[in-house]
């Protein structure tokens, strides 16, 4: 027997655009609609749905995601335009992916707008923890500042090899953590692409054995 999903209606409340191709969009939230950091939304219009993870905090009174449009894609063109007002629909939320503290130092790993869920971790109160965004460029390195502040390490990592970015790691998150990144235990909280996840946990089974990994894929 299938399960229904309960859903709730969600307003469009704002849009902000970040870059050009990454926006900030907010919703109203549900009464009593309890999340936890890193936890995703599916949100729902007419036939199409897709997960999001929101960067606002548990406690706001509304739900911010940022999300890059997908000129390509189904649904970003849909959130990308769509009037202020317009009604959606939002389930949830789901997941695993919160932080949990323990005895091993964390870092997290982003690629992109992978970033979402250490955002609302952030503003959740997670600190001290090491952190690597790895990014086209710098213009997509967002809530930089709230980063630089709750992080013991920010590391932004730029693929891009323009010159002018030399004060950056210039290179992937792998090139970082193979580079720099000691030999120890650690809690790995990754998120993005699916290539990353493959790739930095190749890494983790071969530099940082008896480490943890969490992971979130968003595709
Ligand atoms: C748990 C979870 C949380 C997620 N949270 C976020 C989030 O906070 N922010 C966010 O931007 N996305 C997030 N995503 C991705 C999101 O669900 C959609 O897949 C994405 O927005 C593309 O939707 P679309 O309908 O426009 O493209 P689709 O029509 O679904 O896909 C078109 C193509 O674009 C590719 N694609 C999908 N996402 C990207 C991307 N970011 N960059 C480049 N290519 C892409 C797909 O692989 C596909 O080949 C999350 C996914 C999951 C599973």
């Amino acid at each position: 027997m299938e399960t229904e999903i309960k859903t709730f209606p969600a307003q469009l409340v704002e849009r902000r655009w970040l870059s050009q191709k990454t926006f900030e969009i907010t919703f109203s939230k549900p009464a009593s609609y309890d999340i936890r950091a890193g936890q995703r939304i599916r949100i729902y219009y007419q036939a199409l749905e897709r997960d999001y993870t929101p960067v606002s905090a548990p406690q706001d009174p509304e739900i911010t995601f940022c999300i890059r449009k997908v000129d390509a894609g189904q649904f970003t063109p849909v959130l990308s335009t769509a009037e202020i007002g317009a009604q959606f629909a939002i389930s949830g939320p789901d997941g695993y992916f919160t932080f949990k503290p323990s005895p091993r130092p964390p870092v997290f790993v982003a690629t992109g707008t992978g970033i979402a869920p250490f955002c609302a971790m952030v503003r959740a109160g997670a600190a001290g923890f090491t952190l690597l965004h790895g990014v086209d460029d710098p213009h997509e390195l967002y809530y930089r500042s709230e980063f630089e502040f709750a992080a013991d390490r920010y590391i932004p990592c730029i693929s891009d090899k323009n010159p002018s970015y030399s004060e950056y790691f210039r290179g992937r998150v792998t090139d970082y953590l193979e580079q720099h990144l000691s030999a120890a235990q650690y809690d790995f909280y990754l998120c993005g692409r699916r290539e990353m996840i493959r790739e930095v946990t190749w890494l983790v089974d071969e530099k940082y054995p008896g480490s943890l990994i969490y992971s979130e894929m968003f595709f």
